[in-house]
């Protein structure tokens, strides 16, 4: 579905990430792992169109999609749920969600189903819809953006750090809803630092290092490679 063929991309003169070969196959989870500062933010927003690609190129279903601005790449069916979570202040939890349906609804469509899909995922959201989403604790604000993304009717989703700043009980409880999103074969790129929650819901990893990917394989393959225990797993 995706692939990434020998990106380079550089902020000014800072090479972020070199040569990079990645691939999400149709129904796949895939996880890009790495600490601070790896290129794994660079790299999804590249895919986004948020960040030009130096050298290389980036193929959605069979086709060339680096002159293609942001919003078409939405409308092609790539949806992402920003580091940050980048909650719009001054809208409520319902508009914050409602916004996203911007790339394929029209003013007589109604997005009543897509809202059901994503209260039925995450319940909390439907108490809180008519409350500020910037008034939401930080799980509550993650599960918002991974719905506002899901509201876009992904068939990427990319999913930037869903952990970051979360108590662990949290980050656990976002990603067994990740789980239960990609059982519904919705193909999945995740970008996390926490390598244990990442490779428990992924298919396969890619481990990026200072920009360049040092290893890929299963998760279970990842998870028993003695570099990654090491480095990612600290044991
Ligand atoms: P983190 O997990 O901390 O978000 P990351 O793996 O997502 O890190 P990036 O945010 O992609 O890493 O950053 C990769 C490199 O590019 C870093 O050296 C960073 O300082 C640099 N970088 C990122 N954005 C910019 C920018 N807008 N201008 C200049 N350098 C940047």
């Amino acid at each position: 579905m995706l692939v990434c063929n020998k990106l380079t991309i550089a902020h000014g003169d800072v090479v972020a990430v070199s040569d990079v070969d990645l691939e999400v196959r149709a129904g796949e989870t895939v996880a890009l792992i790495g600490a601070n500062g790896a290129g794994k933010t660079t790299l999804l927003h590249t895919i986004s169109g948020l960040n030009r690609v130096r050298t290389g190129d980036i193929a959605f279903e069979g086709k060339s999609i680096l002159s293609m601005p942001t919003d078409r790449r939405v409308s092609l069916g790539i949806s992402q749920s920003p580091e940050g979570r980048k909650i719009f202040p001054g809208l409520t939890v319902e508009e914050n969600l409602v916004v996203a349906t911007a790339s394929w609804k029209s003013w007589r469509q109604s997005c009543a189903e897509d809202l059901d899909r994503v209260f039925q995922l995450f319940p909390r959201l439907k108490e809180r819809r008519s409350q500020l989403g910037w008034s939401l604790s930080g799980g509550e604000q993650q599960m918002l953006a991974i719905s506002r993304a899901l509201m876009a009717r992904p068939r990427l989703l990319l999913l930037d750090e869903p952990s970051l700043g979360l108590a662990p009980r949290l980050a656990e409880e976002v990603y067994e809803r990740v789980k239960v999103i990609a059982d519904t074969g919705l193909t999945i790129l995740v970008v996390e630092q926490n390598t244990v929650l990442a490779l428990a819901v992924a298919d396969r990893a890619y481990v990026l290092e200072a920009g360049r990917i040092v290893l890929n394989g299963t998760a279970a393959e990842l998870r028993n490679d003695p570099r990654v225990r090491e480095a990612y797993l600290g044991r």
